[in-house]
Parts: structure tokens; sequence; C-alpha cells
């Protein structure tokens, strides 16, 4: 028999938004519109708030963590800078592949003119204060950028969303200075900063426990806005499949081809010996449940040095999410397309820092990174709003990046090994 309570969560969602689109035209219909926006709305508005809410902390405590777990840095320093900067190029390539793509399939827009420009009314209106921010802004001098990123206060960047270099400024700096005072000093905070996590983690848990309400009563609320069009669909569609395709070239065309020509091994060879990390990935949709599999099997059937394996994995499952950095870039840009806002160099150069930050932020859990996206989105300006469009189709989004952030630290580790003249190369030629 059906049970709601055994449905997979990300079913409920996808339930829910087919649900909130049939009410909110039903309701349409009847020419309720207006109780749709007293009575049903503000639920959603709730769920955007929630996610909201734990976004700084999250931001801070998964920071803090990622950056203190680096703690033997000194001792591996070679293999430890190398394999920190090789992330940080893979995500900010994907980061860049991602907005090339949407920029150039442009998915949203597909929606019509009228809609965009009624979204785009909506939008001005609420963003009076920021016009005025933005005039203070120009006033200001060149290195404005860079003193901005350095609060006056702690309580003030954690109270304001639209803050978060602030909060990653600070996230970093205590991580660094946790890892200066050494292991033994750092110790007592080691478990506190674990446990913080994981009710963190927790929280995430239950708030997306009230996901189907939440995204129901947007829903609803968006199809009576749209006034019944559902033109907002073909976009959505055109959307999935501009994720899809930028994930597939990383899969499929990038990372085999790179591992051939910078690590040396066969691009077959990486294909095959991945598919079943991938597959694991896939399935789960979580790069930390994937980790002990992505460690054992690389060793036997990629060639890993057990060196390698054993600080590269660890340190990529936190910190190199190639596949939601893309995500996000294509996920940002294209809310921005619906709203029909043009982002300014300056905000597509902060999308870039952004997201390549948000993804070392983002935990590897199923969905881990939609919290990290409210708070880009918030951070740019764009309408959190927006988020519920792409989140009834996030899952399989979230299978398919998943199967990219694994496949990215496979990459990274051939070429940690390759620099180190470890079994692989034995194992290529
Ligand atoms: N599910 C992803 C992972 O575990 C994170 C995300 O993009 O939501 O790698």
């Amino acid at each position: 028999m059906f049970s709601l309570r055994r449905t997979p969560l990300y079913l409920q969602i996808l339930l829910a938004m087919v649900l909130g689109a049939l009410a909110g035209y039903l309701l349409l219909l009847a020419g309720w519109s207006e109780a749709v926006t007293d009575w049903i709305k503000p639920w959603g508005t709730i769920f955007i708030r929630l996610l909201k809410l734990i976004a700084v902390p999250l931001v801070f405590i998964s920071l803090v963590k990622g950056v203190s777990q680096m703690g033997d840095l000194t001792q591996l320093s070679r293999l430890g800078f190398r394999t920190v900067g090789t992330y940080l190029i893979t995500t900010l390539l994907a980061v860049s592949l991602g907005l090339g793509m949407v920029s150039l399939i442009q998915p949203g827009n597909y929606l019509p003119e009228d809609k965009t420009a009624a979204l785009n009314a909506e939008y001005l209106s609420n963003i009076n204060d920021q016009v005025h921010m933005a005039d203070e802004l120009k006033n200001d001098g060149p290195l404005t950028f860079l003193v901005d990123i350095i609060p006056e206060n702690l309580a003030m960047a954690a109270t304001d969303n639209s803050k978060m270099l602030q909060i990653i400024f600070v996230a970093l700096i205590a991580g660094i200075a946790l890892i200066a005072i050494g292991k033994e000093k750092a110790a007592p905070l080691e478990p506190v900063i674990d446990a913080v996590n994981t009710v963190i983690l927790k929280i995430i848990d239950f708030i997306m426990l009230y996901a189907p309400v939440g995204v129901f009563a947007l829903m609803a609320g968006m199809v009576t806005d749209f006034a019944g069009d559902t033109a907002i669909f073909a976009s959505l569609g055109m959307y999935a499949l501009t994720v899809i395709l930028c994930l597939l070239l990383l899969i499929l065309g990038i990372y085999p081809l790179a591992t051939r020509l910078f690590a040396n091994y066969p691009a077959f060879s990486y294909l095959k010996g991945i598919f079943p990390i991938q597959l694991l990935a896939f399935s789960t949709s979580s790069s930390a449940a994937t980790l002990p599999f992505t460690m054992e099997h690389s060793q036997k059937h990629l060639g890993i040095s057990e060196e390698t394996a054993s600080f590269v994995f660890p340190v990529g499952a936190t910190i190199n999410m190639d596949g939601t950095s893309a995500y996000q870039a294509v996920s940002i840009l294209f809310i921005a397309q619906l709203y029909g806002i043009d982002l300014t160099v300056a905000q597509l150069l902060s999308v870039l820092l952004l997201t390549v930050l948000a993804s070392i932020g983002t935990p590897g859990v199923p969905g881990g990174s939609i919290v990290m996206t409210v708070m880009v989105l918030s951070s740019i300006g764009i309408p959190t709003e927006g988020l519920v469009i792409i989140l009834g189709i996030d899952r399989p989004l979230d299978m398919l990046r998943t199967v990219v952030n694994v496949s990215g630290d496979v990459f990274v580790a051939k070429l940690m090994d390759k620099y180190k003249g470890k079994p692989s190369d034995l194992i290529s030629s």
C-alpha cells in the first residue's frame, strides 16, 4: 500500500511540486488567487527562511572543519599543496564550464518575454534598498571589494546572508588558526566541531522533511503568480538539459581526456575502473557515503597508491565538488535569466568566486548544495524564491553531479600519483 512516510524524500518533493502546481491552477480557475497568496504561499516562505537560517552556521562550521582537517599540510606539504591547488583549479574550470554553457544555451530565456518582465518588475520592487547600496558603492574606491570582505565585527557578518564572503573569511582564518596551534592544542576542539557539524546536518534533515510542504506552497503561489501559464516548464526542461550536458561533458569527455593527457593513464581504463564508483555515487547521491568505496576500489582497479588515496580522497570528498560547482553556476545564472536580471561583470566574478567557495563548504550528502545555493543567490542579490523552480527536479541532477564530484577526485588522485611516480605509471605503460 502507498505510504507517504516510506516514499523517498525526493519523490515526495517531486509529487509536492506537481500537486502544488495543480492546486494553484485549480484555485486560480476558481478565482481564489488572493487566497493562495494569503494562506498558502507563506508556508513556502517559511521553507526558504529555514534554509537561509541554517546557511550561515553551515558555511561556517563546514569550512572550519574542512580547513582544519588538512592539518597535516606541513608534513605532507608537497602532496597537500599540490592536491589542494589542483582541486581549486579543477573547480574553477568546472564553474567556468557551467557559466559558459548556461550563457550559451540561455535556458531562462525560454520563458516568454512578458513573464520575464513580470518577474523582473516584482524583483525591482524589492530592491530599492540594493539600488541605494549600489549607488553608495559607486562612490567608493577600487579596493572597496577587498575591504568589504573583512567584517567589522563577527555578529554583523553573521546577521546578513548577503555577506557570505565575510563569513567565509572568518571561517578560513579560524581553520588556519586551528592548524597553526598544532594538533595537540587543537585536539579538544575537534570533537566539538564534529558534534556541531552533525547537529547542523541534522537540522538540515529536519528542514528537508518540511520541504514537500514548502515546495507545494511555493509552487501553488508560482502558478497563480504566473496566472496558470505553464511556459515556465519549457525553461525548466532546458535548464535540466544544460546541467546534464555540462555534467556529461565532464564525466565522459574532460576527465578521461585529462587523465590520458596529464596523468598518462588510458582514458578507457579510467572509465572502466571508475564505473562502479560512479554507480554508487549515482545511487547514493552522496560523495561522503561513497568515500570508503572510492578509496578501496581505486587502489585495486585504478592503480592508485595507498598513500595518495588516504590523503587525496578524504580531502576531495570535503572540498572538491566540481559537479556541484558547475551545477550551482548554471542554476544561479538560470534564475537570474528568469528574472530578467543582467549580471554585471563584477557580479559574474562574484558568482565565480562564491560558487567555488560554496562548493568547498557543501557537505557531501544528498541535496547538500541546496542551502549553499540559497546563500550564493542572496549574496548576489538574486531572489531566493527562484530556487523553488529548480528544487522539484533537483534529485536526478544531484545524482549526476555527485558522479562528477567523485570522478574529479579520482582524476586528481591519478595526477598526484603520476607526479610521485607511483604504481599507476606501471599500469599505464
Ligand atoms: N550530493 C552532492 C554530493 O554528495 C552534494 C550536492 O551537490 O548536493 O557530492
